[in-house]
């Protein structure tokens, strides 16, 4: 026997789940003799690329882990007193095993689907009353990008509903961390708002301002008693946003009780790592009367078809799906997975545990300025919570140096420096940043009374601005402190939901394909999660390997000069690229071009971008073919030559169709001198194939949450970052606090210079493992098993638009609507997969009562079988019910989904079996998933919007009520 020993096991072999013998009947199936035959009837020859993507050979898995923490070793963690914004945690390790790396939670889709998705929605539930009750407010979203992100959401929230049209001054207090106010910039810039930075203790108030923004502690650590501020802005019909520290509300009277109209912040140290800038949640708590204006998602309590408590995503007419450019924001992927885990936090340590917290923060900080001050050092700040201010003088130098010899970031300002203690911040600590700041001054430790000090803390906040009211009281804050109850308390909302644990979920347009765990384990690793992003960048240097090498590659599969990696979702892409391109025509005098063409096929975060990017939206026709009508785009594009801005094109199409004439489409738009922007959403179906470039674009931003394996984390993170062509490159987003300024950078559009950086690793470790081969191979599998359930479903679901050869792409459209005639709706059959145990496809979009199908490359044959089994199973239940064998109105599709409690009630009275209902075919019994309520009511629960958990004797048996059961009846 012959041993080889130069086996190295391939990760696209465990990506790309079909073999060979599965291909070859898949093959067979479609009608092809080989994977090259089927793509080259599938993406025209003239936009494919001519070589092999040029990347570094695919590294296994093993390989890749130890090549890695050689880069991560070149990252320092230091302690990190830097604050602004990011604080050092501990993550319960109960939230971070059981949560952050669990597959479970990690790989669950956004609860569109809300029968399958009831844990999330209440871990959802949970955070927003977290947030209601630590802001004061009335109601709160589940939620937002990050803090920058949601105070410019604030600002925008305040101009649309401003009653003084003519108002457009926003004010904005110079105390607001300067990454937030970058942003504020890049966001009033389009809508003509114009900034007033300044003091907000002398700052004249006047009619023309509808706003104004204060932050709570503010920048320099200092907490200001803001009531007679807000008095007179109010006077003067000025809206107030503050930006708070969430974990400060513990401490201090909220916002909500002294004025705020809207409170807005980060909940990163509600137990999730500061990952050298994100992921993170931030929150956006206002008053009722806003209910309708608020950006991103809201949660609410509604019934099922039992009546039973249920739970759902409320007032979705105010999203980008269904509004478009009227949107109240862009937002569609946020940062859900961050805010279960911050509201796990509050669950986890409940109110005394919050406040034990907050308080030794507190106290340790009192404890270092007290010391610093018997030093003789120069305090700058008198009220404060977690950040002392001071001045340096002279030892701004050796104090730096001191810091950096005991592993110390700290926040330095000319001569001033602020440091900020987190709950990883220990007394020992304290007493070495003591030391240090005695010795640069020929002391000691003994010049300071620190154990007398120690003993004797008490808070330096006013008595006025100390909090008073309770927080956290619901029960669910109060119920699961040891770790059997919470871990159980996890464990049983994670069985409420399906996830990639469970089966596919073939959501058109999201990419739902394999999160590897290799891709995830460094996301946790100390060198990654526990840098600071403003730490200096001496201490960064496997951060910026890992950012260079993903650049190059990034840039290699889009063919563009460059990208940025600061938008932190695909629609934050589409409006960075928006904003570059809206820079460039500025910057060439050709400020007058505004108007974005787009596609009536488009996303609706796609119209959502461009109204904030300032644009006016001109809708682009399609043909029956689905195809962009190129007479109308040729029309548009020529009445409007003097004011095109851009065309906003998605490729292939979201019909799940390569256009034939894209280039030709590109051409167009360039020769009426506009820029075309890509939606790269639909990469999956171009890598190592065809590229943005190549088709003719000029900026795209990929979602890294689909086509390069960031889970979705049950609506976030995500990472959008946008590449361009050469002639955009300066004018990429740059920040306030890092440089990354390319010479004519736009002002930031995410808080953190590199977005969500931590998750960037995943990606990264998905192309480098993939290589070339790999990675275009996961696009030719993911095409055939496209069409291979094309090819099976075609007969029994007519699929709209297909190709010249009639092949898809990588997803493609079944046609629902003909099933209304006899009373079927498109929302029924998605229920009805449920029963099978499948996540419905992509309902009604792009076209309504259709499901889109995408199924990826890292399904298995036998799994697109089951999943097509399913749906032919659901056809011939609705042909029953056509021919009258199923009842029009009770029937399987229509009471779908069918609960365990309704399946095993005492009562059965529906026309068709109970067998019929939860195990409709064989396979399903050997693993049933059970929807943990009916179907939902969604007109109820916008009726009476509750947002927050409702008291839960509303929803418990009374004990009384437990009796003994009676058998045989
Ligand atoms: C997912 C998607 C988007 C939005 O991306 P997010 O990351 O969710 O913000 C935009 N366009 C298309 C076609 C998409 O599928």
């Amino acid at each position: 026997m012959k041993l080889n020993i130069d086996y190295q096991e391939k990760f696209q072999s465990r990506h790309i789940a079909p073999n060979e013998a599965d291909t070859a009947q898949m093959l067979k199936a479609i009608g092809v003799n080989s994977l090259d035959e089927l793509i080259s009837q599938t993406i025209p020859e003239k936009i494919r690329l001519k070589a092999p993507l040029d990347l570094p050979p695919a590294k296994s898995e093993f390989d890749y882990l130890n090549t890695l923490k050689q880069t991560a070793s070149k990252n320092k963690v230091f302690k990190s007193f830097i604050g602004q914004g990011y604080y050092d945690v501990i993550v319960p390790g109960v939230i971070q095993r059981n949560i952050l790396e669990n597959p479970g939670w990690y790989t669950q889709y956004t609860p569109y689907q809300a029968e399958i998705a009831q844990g999330r929605l209440q871990a959802l539930l949970n955070f927003q009353t977290m947030v209601i009750e630590l802001t004061g407010m009335e109601i709160a979203n589940a939620s937002l990008l990050d803090e920058g992100t949601a105070a410019a959401e604030a600002m925008f929230m305040q101009y649309s509903t401003r009653k003084n049209q003519s108002a457009n001054v926003f004010f904005v207090s110079e105390e607001v961390f300067p990454q937030t106010i970058d942003i504020l910039k890049t966001r009033a810039q389009p809508y003509g708002i114009e900034l007033l930075i300044g003091d907000h203790q002398t700052v004249e108030l006047t009619d023309e301002m509808f706003g104004a923004i204060i932050q709570y502690p503010a920048g320099s650590g200092a907490v200001y008693n803001y009531k007679s501020y807000a008095e007179k802005a109010h006077e003067k019909a000025i809206k107030l946003t503050v930006v708070a520290d969430i974990m400060s509300l513990v401490l201090l009277t909220p916002p909500g009780e002294w004025g705020a109209d809207i409170v807005v912040g980060s909940t990163q140290r509600f137990g999730v790592p500061m990952g050298f800038g994100g992921p993170h949640a931030a929150f956006f708590a206002t008053k009722e009367e806003y209910k309708r204006s608020i950006p991103g998602r809201i949660i609410g309590v509604t019934i099922d078809s039992a009546g039973d408590y249920a739970l759902r995503m409320a007032l979705q007419t105010r999203e980008q799906h269904i509004r478009r450019d009227k949107a109240t924001s862009n937002i569609c992927t946020a940062q859900a997975l961050l805010a279960i885990m911050a509201g796990m936090y509050a669950v986890y340590h409940g109110p005394k545990g919050v406040k034990l917290i907050a308080e030794r923060i507190h106290g340790l900080t009192i404890l270092l300025a007290e010391s610093l001050k018997q030093l003789g050092y120069d305090q700058l700040n008198g009220a404060y919570f977690d950040t002392v201010k001071f001045d340096l003088g002279a030892l701004a130098g050796p104090i730096h140096s001191e810091a950096v010899n005991n592993q110390m970031n700290f926040n330095y300002k000319g001569s001033a420096v602020t440091i900020s203690v987190d709950e990883t911040t220990s007394p020992e600590d304290i007493k070495t940043i003591v030391r240090f700041f005695a010795r640069v001054k020929g002391k000691s430790l003994n010049d300071v009374s620190f154990d007398e000090l120690t003993q004797n803390l008490k808070t330096v906040i006013p008595a006025d601005l100390q909090r008073k009211s309770a927080y956290l009281t619901h029960a669910i804050f109060n119920s699961h402190h040891s770790e059997h109850e919470m871990l159980r308390y996890i464990k049983s909302l994670e069985a409420k939901d399906l996830s990639l644990c469970h089966s596919m979920i073939a959501l058109g347009s999201c990419t739902m394909k394999l999160n590897a765990t290799t891709e995830m384990v460094p996301v946790t690793w100390a060198e990654f999660s526990k840098m600071h992003p403003f730490a200096p960048t001496d201490q960064v240097g496997g951060y910026m390997q890992l950012f260079d090498e993903l650049n190059k590659w990034l840039s290699e599969i889009t063919g563009f000069a460059a990208m940025s990696l600061q938008p932190n979702a695909g629609a934050q892409g589409e409006y960075a690229g928006l904003m570059v391109i809206r820079a460039y025509h500025n910057d060439k005098g050709d400020s007058h071009r505004n108007i974005a063409l787009i596609p009536s096929s488009a996303h609706g975060t796609n119209p959502a971008s461009a109204a904030m990017a300032g644009m006016k939206i001109v809708v682009v026709r399609c043909d029956d073919n689905g195809n962009i009508d190129v007479a109308d785009l040729k029309a548009k594009a020529d009445q409007y030559k003097n004011e095109l801005s851009c065309l906003m094109v998605t490729y292939p199409s979201t019909h799940g169709v390569f256009e034939e004439s894209i280039i030709e489409i590109c051409e167009i738009i360039h020769a009426n001198g506009g820029q075309v922007y890509m939606d790269g959403a639909n990469m999956n179906a171009q890598v190592g194939l065809t590229s943005p470039a190549n088709i003719g674009a000029d900026v795209c931003h990929l979602n890294l949450h689909k086509t390069f394996c960031i889970p979705h984390g049950g609506g976030g993170p995500g990472m959008g970052p946008i590449g361009v062509a050469k002639h955009l490159v300066p004018y990429l987003p740059g920040h306030a606090v890092v440089d990354i300024d390319k010479g004519k950078s736009i002002h930031a559009v995410s808080s953190a210079p590199w977005g969500s950086a931590s998750i960037l690793v995943i990606s990264h470790a998905y192309i480098a493992m993939m290589g070339s081969e790999g990675l275009t191979n996961a696009t030719r599998y993911a095409i055939l098993n496209a069409n291979y359930i094309k090819k099976r479903l075609e007969h029994h679901y007519p699929v709209l638009y297909t190709g010249a050869n009639g092949r898809c792409a990588h997803e493609m459209i079944l046609d629902c609507r003909a099933f209304k005639n006899f009373g079927i709706e498109v929302t029924d059959i998605a229920k009805r997969l449920m029963d099978y145990g499948f996540h419905a496809p992509t309902v009604s979009f792009p076209v309504a009562g259709t499901v889109m199908v995408e199924p990826t490359e890292s399904e298995p044959k036998h799994e697109l079988d089951r999943f097509c089994d399913a749906m032919i199973s659901i056809r011939h239940e609705i042909d029953n019910v056509e021919k009258g064998i199923l009842d029009k109105t009770d029937n399987p599709l229509k009471n779908a989904p069918h609960t365990a409690s309704v399946i095993t009630a005492n009562e059965w009275e529906h026309p068709y079996t109970r067998q019929n209902a939860a195990f409709p075919l064989p396979y399903v019994a050997a693993f049933k998933f059970w929807p943990s309520v009916g179907r939902v009511n969604d007109t109820y629960g916008d009726r009476t919007l509750i947002c927050s958990c409702p008291p839960l004797t509303d929803y418990e048996f009374e004990e009384s009520e437990v009796t003994t059961p009676e058998y045989g009846t």
